[in-house]
C-alpha cells in the first residue's frame, strides 16, 4: 500500500492507498499554513504514521498531491498563494528520510487527473483530459497513461485559458480567464452585478445557492445557470478542439448541479467544435468524488515507480 497526502490551502488530506485504488484508511487535519512549514511537515508525518497503523501494514511509496507551484522532480514548493511560508522548503526529502521509501510529487490537479484516468471516469480512455470546477478551474492531461507535461517540468494551467477576451482581469495578468468565467465564484459576481436595484441578496451567496434558487424557477438565478453552463461549454469546446480527446471528465463542487449546465455546455461545443470529430469526445462527470485528492496522490506514486495493472 502506499501513503498519500492531499495538500490544501485549508486542510490536509492522507491515507493507505491499495494498488487498485481502494483507500484503506483516510484522515485528514487543518493544513494551518500561517504556523509555518515545519509544523507542517509534522502534522503530515503523524497522519501517515496513524494511516499505517490503521491500515495494517508498512506504505513502500508516498504519493503527494499539492496545491501548487510545486516542482514534482525536487518536491521544492514555489510562490503558493494560499501556502504562505512554505516557498521554498521541500517537501520530498524530509519524507523520503523519515520513511525510507521514494516519494513522488505532484500538483494536486495532475495527481486528481491521473487518479481519475487509472481507476474513474478516465479508464479505458486513450486521450483523457480532467477539469475540475469549484472555487477555481484546474486540471491535468493524461495521454496514453503519462502525465502531460510542459517545458521544464511545468504544469499546465487550463483554468487560465481566455474565455473571454474582453472580460475582467486576473491575477495571472490575462483577462477573462475561464476560472473568471466559470468557476463557483463568478456565478456569485455576476449575480451581485446583475441583480435588480433594492434586490436583497444573502452575503454569503454561494454557487450552490444560486443552482438552488434556478431549480426554483428564479428568473436571475436560472440566466446565471445559463451563463455558467455557455462559458463551461467555451472552455471545453477549446480543449475538443485543441486536443480531441476521448473524453473529458469533470469534478469539483460546482460539478454538484452539473446537470443544470451539462446541456448548454455540451451545446457549445456541438456547434463550436465543427472541424473535429468532437460528438466522439465523450463528456463525462468525474467518478472519485471526495476520494480523487487521496486516490490521485497515491497514483501519482503508482504511475512514477509502481506502474500496476490498471483493472
Ligand atoms: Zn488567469
Amino acid at each position: 500500500m502506499i501513503g498519500a497526502i492531499d495538500i490544501g490551502g485549508t486542510k490536509i488530506a492522507a491515507g493507505a492507498v491499495a494498488p487498485d485504488g481502494r483507500i484503506l484508511y483516510r484522515t485528514e487535519c487543518a493544513t494551518s499554513p500561517t504556523q509555518g512549514f515545519g509544523r507542517g511537515l509534522e502534522r503530515i508525518i503523524g497522519l501517515l504514521r496513524e494511516s499505517e497503523q490503521h491500515a495494517g501494514g508498512k506504505i513502500k511509496g508516498i504519493g503527494v498531491g499539492s496545491t501548487g507551484p510545486i516542482d514534482p522532480e525536487t518536491g521544492i514548493f514555489g510562490t503558493v498563494d494560499n501556502l504562505p511560508g512554505w516557498k521554498g522548503s521541500n517537501l520530498k526529502q524530509p519524507l523520503e528520510h523519515e520513511f525510507g521509501v521514494p516519494v513522488a510529487v505532484e500538483n494536486d490537479a495532475d495527481a486528481a487527473a491521473l487518479g481519475e484516468a487509472a481507476w474513474g471516469a478516465g479508464r479505458g480512455k486513450r486521450r483523457f483530459i480532467y477539469v475540475t470546477i469549484s472555487t477555481g478551474i484546474g486540471g491535468g492531461l493524461v495521454f496514453d497513461g503519462e502525465l502531460y507535461r510542459g517545458v521544464d517540468q511545468s504544469h499546465p494551467e487550463l483554468g487560465h485559458m481566455v474565455v473571454e477576451a474582453s472580460g475582467p482581469l486576473c491575477y495571472c495578468g490575462a483577462h477573462g480567464c475561464w476560472e473568471w468565467m466559470a468557476a463557483g465564484p463568478a456565478m456569485v459576481t455576476w449575480v451581485r452585478e446583475n441583480a435588480p436595484a433594492g434586490t436583497q441578496l444573502p452575503v454569503d451567496l454561494s454557487a450552490k445557492e444560486i443552482c438552488r434558487l434556478a431549480e426554483q424557477g428564479d428568473p436571475l438565478a436560472k440566466k446565471a445557470v445559463e451563463r455558467e453552463g455557455y462559458y463551461l461549454g467555451v472552455g471545453l469546446a477549446n480543449l475538443v478542439t485543441m486536443y480531441c480527446p476521448d473524453a473529458i471528465a469533470l469534478g469539483g463542487g460546482v460539478m454538484a448541479s452539473a446537470h443544470l449546465f451539462m446541456d448548454r455546455a455540451r451545446e457549445v461545443v456541438r456547434t463550436s467544435c465543427t472541424l473535429v470529430p468532437a460528438e466522439k469526445t465523450e463528456i463525462l462527470l468525474a467518478r472519485m468524488g471526495a476520494d480523487a485528492g487521496v486516490a490521485g496522490a497515491a497514483r501519482a506514486w503508482y504511475n512514477r515507480f509502481g506502474k500496476p495493472r490498471q483493472s
